[in-house]
């Protein structure tokens, strides 16, 4: 690790630029193993194979409307002052085929979604005709004046209009969002090939955290992170694992990451990786296996640490990586949407390991950051119709690292670049939606 001198702390090591860091943390990096998964377990899962069409649909010509199945021909010339009047020759409900064909010079009564009798080519609205509305109306009555001539055609939805066998239906590398598994349920398939499912374990460290919503001592606060940390892990698509909280004791903080070690892929701590006398993460990785960078050029989230492990136990992924986070919750918030959620994504299988919509905004007030680092304002955005850019970006609360109530109010990041000091009001910036 290079080093930068400071008076009276010896030598530290230089900050990374965060594409760097980034890419040593993506190294060599593959998607865990396919799996297949059923169709209810699939959703934000990535897809590993082509899926193509096993069935034709609708699989017959069928209704559209609840009405009357009609040779068009017969409706010729119906108006409301003179309508058509037809004998009703029976019913086509869906989930049944019509027992016989329509006869010329009849209809049928027909339900949405029940096949087209052979001989009808068009069908009636309900509403278009004398016939009672509703799930009242009874059986079939046995003639039914019919307001409007039908064309051709008319409220029928065609065999195949929607899906073709061996039609290709969703390609690889998609994440799998609600239509897209609707659209395989109805294209014939139960289960889906997919990227295997991160797994995830997130560990707070420290003497003075207690778990949410326990009496505090007179020192003592509640572990945000770990709620936090492992929202994130879910929202991004993982399995979580809490592992609770370490005391700041290397011993501790070990044992709890070695109990991790088989199951996780990813391991997440959070507190214990800066200079403080108790900070003991860094050894506790570099115990466990290696510690690969310390300190990052971003702002906030500057002592992330990150380390692998070899996996102990069943081999998914030959190693563990791990995480360690800053322990002020913003700093943990923000490294983890920086850092552990593009390896998360890139072992789930996405193809883009950032995966965030980004906009461009101008600042509605001046800011000021660290010069070096790469800062990550937290914003609130609103739109600007017609203008370009298309946002503007406000502070959503003061810009300290222990400010959750600002991180909480925000709906992006604006990110500054490493040169500036401070920006002016009305300066462009980039900005990640959250
Ligand atoms: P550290 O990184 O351990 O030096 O912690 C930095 C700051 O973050 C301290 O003020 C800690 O009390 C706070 N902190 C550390 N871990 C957590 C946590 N899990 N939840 C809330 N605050 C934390
Ligand atoms: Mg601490």
């Amino acid at each position: 690790m290079a080093t930068e001198t400071r008076a009276g702390t010896g030598a530290l090591p230089a900050p990374i630029p965060l594409e760097q860091a980034r890419a040593e943390m993506l190294a060599g990096l593959q998607p865990l193993p396919v799996e297949e998964v059923g169709l209810a377990d699939a959703l934000g899962r990535v897809l590993a194979e082509p899926i193509d069409s096993q069935l034709r649909l609708p699989p017959w010509d069928n209704s559209a409307m609840d009405g009357f199945a009609v040779r068009s021909a017969d409706t010729l010339g119906a108006a409301p002052m003179s309508p058509v009047e037809l004998p009703v020759s029976g019913e086509v409900a869906a989930g049944v085929l019509a027992d016989r064909p329509l006869e010329p010079g009849c209809a049928m009564r027909i339900l949405t979604g029940a096949p087209l009798p052979d001989g009808a080519d068009a069908v009636v609205p309900v509403e278009a005709t004398d016939a009672p509305i509703g799930a009242g109306a009874g059986s079939p009555p046995e003639r039914v004046a019919i307001f409007e001539p039908a064309a051709v055609g008319d409220h029928v939805r065609p065999v195949g209009s929607d899906l073709l066998p061996g039609a290709r239906l969703l390609e690889p590398g998609r994440a799998l969002a609600p239509a897209a598994l609707a659209l395989a349920a109805a294209g014939g398939h139960a289960r889906l090939p997919v990227f295997g499912r991160p797994r995830v374990a997130v560990l707070s460290t420290g003497d003075e955290l207690v778990a949410p919503g326990q009496p505090l001592g007179p020192a003592q606060i509640p572990d945000s992170n770990s709620i936090g940390l492992l929202a994130q892990t879910a929202e991004a698509g993982a399995e979580t694992r809490s592992l609770g909280v370490a005391a700041d004791r290397r011993a501790d903080v070990l044992a709890r990451l070695a109990e991790a070690l088989p199951w996780a892929d990813i391991v997440v701590v959070s507190g214990g990786v800066s200079v403080g006398a108790h900070d003991v993460v860094k050894d506790a990785f570099a115990e466990l296996g290696t510690l690969e960078l310390w300190r990052v050029a971003v702002q906030p989230g500057k002592p992330l640490a990150f380390g692998r492990a070899a996996r102990r136990g069943n081999g998914r992924s030959p190693e563990t990586l791990l995480f360690g986070l800053p322990g002020n919750p913003v700093s943990s918030f923000v490294t983890f949407e920086l850092f552990v959620r593009p390896v998360l994504r890139t072992l789930a299988g996405h193809a883009d390991p950032i995966g965030r919509e980004m906009v461009q905004a101008r600042l509605s007030e001046p800011i000021r950051k660290s010069p070096g680092r790469r800062a990550f304002l937290r914003v609130r955005l609103e739109a600007r119709p017609g203008a370009t850019p298309a946002w503007s970006a406000t502070l959503a609360g003061a810009q300290a690292s222990h400010v959750l109530s600002a991180l909480a109010a925000a709906d992006g990041l604006a990110i500054v670049p490493e040169e500036h000091e401070s920006l002016p009001a009305g300066a462009e910036v980039e900005v990640i939606r959250l």
